[in-house]
């Protein structure tokens, strides 16, 4: 595998292994592979202060996702539905997709 690449990618849904939100799934919202780190829709919210605004003076808190450790995740296998290591599949295109080492079916469209 490259530097820099990531077993899961934007719009995978993921099941969260550890942490304060282990055993949730979510969709992927980035993936960052420099930080080996993605945000996950709904997982690890954390709250911000927003600055006061002219639509709201007195400002407020915003929730958002920070990012977690990409190997804290597993994708979800669109087919079969549950969380599953992947495996490159190359096609005679050239072009390589990921399995579901469950079901073996592609999770890359
Ligand atoms: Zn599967």
């Amino acid at each position: 595998m490259p530097a820099g690449k990531l077993h899961v990618k934007k719009g995978d849904q993921v099941f969260i292994l550890s942490g304060k939100d282990k055993g949730k799934k979510g969709k992927v919202l980035s993936a960052l592979p420099n930080e080996k780190k993605v945000t996950v829709e709904g997982i690890n919210i954390i709250k911000r202060h927003a600055r006061p605004t002219q639509k709201v003076p007195q400002g407020g808190i915003r929730e958002m996702e920070a990012p977690i450790y990409a190997d804290k995740v597993m994708v979800v296998c669109p087919s079969c539905q549950k969380q599953t290591k992947t495996f490159d599949v190359k096609l005679s295109s050239g072009k390589k997709i990921r399995s579901c080492k469950k079901c073996g079916e592609y999770i890359d469209k």
